[in-house]
């Protein structure tokens, strides 16, 4: 479903992303773990052009993310992601925050929206908070409505950016939960996060970066046991 191939990224001068070549299936989980600096967040990024490569080759569902001709509105509807600070319309309800893409670019009426919006404000545990404002939520709660509104889109994939990092301990796991249903519902997910526990759990393979570079690529019972890499080692000395 998604396939870099020797993709290369510039800052300017600076070599962000080094030769990474990933496949990642349909229905897969894919944790990205690594130092801050190695270009985790950049190469999720690259996934849904929020970023460009340099060079390579880069594709979802055999589109090529930056070919010309591709439309980048198009690809992005299959693609759903999730930040770490939950970028909701603060001057938006929960429920129009989640019907705002499904109206403006699915075409869905107002009815049909808040009727899906509904479904997952259910799903991720907080219907009675769809006429609430973004303040009036908790982060995990608002955390779990920036995931209601990915859902909503329908989208192929989820990319999720370190989305409990922001949170205040007593909130990661609620986040956590709804992220471990949907890929046991069998979404494909790419999660960049230093919650190695659900690593370890949910993740179908480990993919550790350093440097810019993909250094090991492991089924989690591998790589936290026994990581080929020396850099992989201890940088779970270091967060373990
Ligand atoms: P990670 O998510 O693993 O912490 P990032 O992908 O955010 O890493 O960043 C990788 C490197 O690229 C860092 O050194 C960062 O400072 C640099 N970087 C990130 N975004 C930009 C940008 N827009 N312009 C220049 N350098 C950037
Ligand atoms: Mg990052």
């Amino acid at each position: 479903m998604i396939l870099f191939r020797q993709v290369e990224k510039h800052y300017g001068n600076f070599h962000v992303l080094k030769d990474i070549n990933l496949q990642i299936e349909q229905g897969e989980v894919v944790v990205v773990v690594g130092p801050s600096g190695s270009g985790k967040s950049t190469m999720l990024r690259c996934i849904n052009r929020l970023e460009t490569i340099t060079s390579g080759e880069l594709t979802v569902n055999n589109i090529t993310v930056n070919d010309k001709k591709t439309e980048i509105n198009k690809l992005r509807r299959d693609i759903g992601m999730v930040f770490q600070h939950f970028n909701l319309y603060p001057h938006k309800k929960v429920i129009d925050n989640i019907t705002l893409a499904p109206i403006k670019v699915l075409g869905l009426t107002k009815q049909e929206a808040e009727k899906t919006a509904m479904y997952y404000l259910e799903k991720v545990g907080i219907g009675e908070k769809a006429d609430q404002y973004p303040a009036q939520l908790s982060g995990g709660q608002q955390q779990r409505v920036a995931i209601a509104r990915g859902l909503a889109m329908k989208p192929q994939v989820m990319l999720f950016d370190e989305p409990t990092s922001a949170l205040d301990p007593e909130m990661v796991g609620e986040v956590l939960d709804v992220m471990k249903t949907l890929a046991n519902e069998g979404m494909t997910m790419v999660v960049v996060t230093h919650e190695m526990g659900f690593a370890r759990e949910v993740a179908d393979r480990v993919v550790f970066m350093d440097k810019g570079h993909i250094i090991e690529e492991a089924t989690p019972a591998e790589f936290f046991s026994n990581p080929r890499e020396e850099r992989a080692r201890l940088f779970l000395n270091r967060v373990l």
